[in-house]
């Protein structure tokens, strides 16, 4: 039943298109950003939530809506060889947190702050920015209607902006009103863009009439004209739609955080109404959407769980990332505190006795291997020890352990005494020094 899987030559081993490595010393860079992202999820008492990264293809279609570009043309799907399952790996991670909070009856004793950090996966064109698979920081707040939420949500993003020294990004917002509201709009959307037929792309015609919405989001510019002129919806909206924009708006103003209505703003997912909004920067070229989100009230009751009203966003890590490169943000590098130079193969247990004993102190140490000669040279040793970029030296000579001591040498020069002059420590005591080392980071 199952088809044979052939392996591919040893030379076509490489990473898929589109789909990188995150190596060493990038990925200190990805490692702090995260941490400020649960740092800063714990102030605001969003909880981390983790979902598998493959879901029922279903959940994707009916979830994000059958004319989008995601579920048209980006989706990777593919059918389980052994039941026949229709399975897709998660383009974005909205519709798996809400199948999540549905099935596990997550809202019965209120509303839920998540947020989560993975890949995902889309067939897309790969070029700088845009990959096949990325990875996705999102927040979304579930079970709450109220408009102060959309705007905590935003502030929070605005917020990480500001942990990690991101400046040149703007906040644009837009109202998507209500079901009734869109109703009218789509109407009004469709007389519009049938008189203009000859501007619209094969794409755009056969969307007209089953998403026209949908229109508005193209990225083609030579119906960028004609998107312009074609009705607001912001100018279709009732009291209760524009109270809520103005809502969001006000407590953004009165935390100084600035932004611009654009009513062109629509998201590329079916499921938003009210506020949608996107920061975006001009430094990335066309791939200047760092993060993206808005209100999804209907969602939950769409992919079958109880109606309850939420709102989220998603920031792309690839582009926050390489913003800061952009902007000269450096990179956090790691440290090391010592390099442990080991003239001799017969002293490799207490030496590792002691090195074990500091990173119990939290000392990040790294431990001089051996070769075919043994433990090599203390010249090449302590070549290695610098290029290693540890602060000190630890050496384990014989004279040194017949008196029960290690030789703390300084290889960068620093702060105080400890950096400048080489210093014995006891051996049975590490304790006594650990902190020491720790400082002069
Ligand atoms: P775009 O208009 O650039 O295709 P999108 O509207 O499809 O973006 P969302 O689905 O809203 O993007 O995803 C949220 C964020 O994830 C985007 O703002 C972007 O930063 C990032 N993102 C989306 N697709 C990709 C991708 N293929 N490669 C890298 N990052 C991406
Ligand atoms: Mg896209």
């Amino acid at each position: 039943m199952t088809e044979k899987l052939t392996a591919a030559k040893p030379d076509n081993l490489t990473a898929v298109k589109g789909m990188n490595d995150i190596l060493p010393p990038d990925s200190a860079r990805w490692e702090w950003l995260e941490e400020k992202v649960r740092q800063l999820m714990a102030c605001y008492a969003y909880r981390n939530i983790r979902t598998p990264l493959v879901e029922p293809t279903a959940l994707f279609v009916r979830g994000l809506g059958e004319v989008t570009d995601i579920v048209e043309k980006e989706m990777y799907s593919f059918e389980d060889r052994l039941n026949g399952e229709q399975l897709t790996l998660r383009p974005e991670n909205t519709a798996g947190v809400v199948r999540a909070v549905a099935e596990h009856s997550m809202l019965y004793e209120g509303g839920k702050r998540l947020y989560y950090m993975g890949p995902m996966f889309r067939h897309e064109r790969p070029q700088r920015g845009r990959y096949r698979q990325f990875h996705q920081i999102g927040a979304e707040a579930l079970g709450f209607g109220g408009a102060e939420i959309d705007a905590e949500l935003i502030l929070l993003a605005d917020a990480l902006w500001k942990s990690i020294g991101l400046t040149d990004v703007r906040l644009e917002i837009n109202s998507l009103g209500q079901p009734d509201e869109r109703k009218a709009h789509r109407a009004a959307l469709i007389a519009h863009f049938e008189q203009h037929l000859d501007v619209l792309d094969d794409e755009a015609r056969r969307r007209l009439h089953t998403n026209p919405l949908r229109l508005l989001d193209t990225k083609n510019p030579t119906m960028q004209a004609v998107v312009a002129a074609a009705p607001k919806l912001i100018d279709m909206l009732g009291e209760a739609s524009l109270a809520h924009l103005n809502t969001v708006k006000a407590i953004l103003d009165a935390n100084g955080v600035a932004w611009t209505l654009n009513p062109r703003l629509v998201r590329g997912m079916d499921y938003y109404n009210l506020t949608v909004f996107e920061f975006i920067t001009d430094r990335l070229g066309s791939q200047g959407t760092i993060c993206g989100g808005g209100r999804y009230d209907y969602l939950i009751e769409q992919i079958g769980g109880k109606p309850a009203p939420a709102v989220g966003w998603a920031l792309g890590v690839e582009r926050v990332l390489e913003l800061l490169k952009e902007q000269g943000v450096a990179s956090p590098a790691p440290v090391l505190h010592a390099y442990a130079v080991i003239p001799d193969v017969a002293t490799l247990p207490i030496a590792s006795q002691t090195l074990q004993a500091l990173r119990a102190a939290g000392v990040s140490v790294q431990m001089h291997p051996s070769g075919a000669d043994g433990m090599g040279s203390m010249k090449s040793q302590f070549k290695k020890a610098d290029a290693s970029g540890a602060l000190f030296a630890l050496v384990f000579g014989a004279d040194e352990l017949a008196r029960g001591q290690v030789l703390i040498k300084p290889l960068r020069g620093g702060k105080d005494d400890l950096a400048n002059a080489q210093v014995p420590r006891p051996l049975n005591d590490v304790a006594s020094w650990a902190a020491t080392l720790q400082s002069q980071a």
